[in-house]
């Protein structure tokens, strides 16, 4: 069975590696923290001394890490110790260019590459049902597949280098949006005397319609399951959404892609997470809203 080295264990990598292992892999393991170290050996994760051990004998790599100085640096300790042959997989949400400078800097090694940002949060990697977006030639997405089926249950080709980070951020770059204007309308529907679930009833199956109304509702009542009805509590994080649409608002830049609604989406997290919010679930910002209004 194939051996996966897996660099990043923090909260979304720990929980991979850790399906990795219940899939039956052999799987060896680093991360600067100890802590994170210690929870994924209790999964069965072996850890190395250095991320140059763990990818020692592995046929395929793994790097969930927080951004893309992060993984640059990663893959340019690793990729000279990489087995000829072996594929690595970024799983990290980072900017396009440098998930783009990785897959060039594998390709001079020799070494198949795939990025492949997830969506599905901590409660996905915990249940292996996250969604992969993968950039990447044919054969390396071929490649990576089994590995990523075994930490989710839905994985797209979205095209070549980069295309699977360009996929997330454009995503994201909606959500951010659309949980701003939901959670405007509900702001007005207060001011107007409308009850949320009046609002809620009519919106949910009309032209208003989204993911952020009808599966992430951010007043309490409506969808019992969303963080709303949970004092906000992450869910995702207001300052995960921040780093996402500002990755968003890079990209536009250096395309030249007019997105007005994004950059101010970005300001308002940013406000957001200055006034203390950026642990609280994203859909919270319609609190935001509300103290913006004219009392
Ligand atoms: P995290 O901070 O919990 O984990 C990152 C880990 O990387 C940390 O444990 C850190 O010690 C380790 N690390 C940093 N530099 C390292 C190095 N040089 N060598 C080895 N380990 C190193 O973050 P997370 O929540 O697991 O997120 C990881 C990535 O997944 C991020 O890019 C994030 O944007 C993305 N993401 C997170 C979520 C979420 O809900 N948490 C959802 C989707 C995507």
């Amino acid at each position: 069975m194939t051996t996966i080295a897996f660099i990043g264990l923090g909260n979304m990598g720990g929980p991979m590696a850790a399906n990795l292992v219940k899939a039956g892999r052999t799987v060896t393991g680093f991360d600067l923290s100890a802590d994170s170290c210690d929870a994924a050996k209790a999964d069965g994760v072996a850890i190395a001394n250095s991320a140059v051990d763990a990818v020692q004998g592995a046929s395929v790599i793994v790097t969930m890490l927080p951004a893309g100085k992060h993984v640059l640096a990663v893959w340019n300790e690793i990729l000279p110790h990489a087995a000829p042959g072996s594929l690595i997989i970024d799983c990290s949400t980072i900017d396009v260019e440098s998930a783009v400078q990785a897959h060039t800097l594998a390709a001079k090694g020799g070494i198949a590459s795939i990025d492949a940002p997830v969506s599905g949060g901590t409660g996905g990697a915990k249940a292996a049902t996250l969604t992969f977006m993968a950039g990447g030639s044919e054969a390396a997405f071929a490649a990576a597949k089994p590995v990523l089926e075994q930490m989710g249950k839905k994985i797209v080709h979205c095209g070549g280098a980069g295309a699977g980070q360009a996929a997330k951020i454009c995503n994201n770059m909606i959500l951010g949006i659309s949980m701003i204007a939901v959670g405007e309308a509900f702001t007005l529907a207060e001011k107007l005397g409308l009850s949320h679930q009046a609002l809620f009833d009519v919106a949910s199956t009309s032209s208003g319609q989204c993911w952020s109304l009808t599966t992430y509702c951010p007043v309490p009542g409506p969808v019992p399951t969303s963080p709303a009805n949970n004092g906000y509590k992450p869910g995702f994080a207001a300052a995960l959404m921040l780093k996402d649409l500002k990755l968003a608002q890079e990209a536009a830049q250096t395309s030249g892609a007019a997105t007005p609604l994004g950059a101010h989406a970005a300001e308002l997290y940013a406000a957001f997470e200055q006034a203390g919010n950026g642990g609280t679930d994203f859909s919270g910002i319609i609190n935001y809203l509300r103290e913006q209004g004219r009392k």
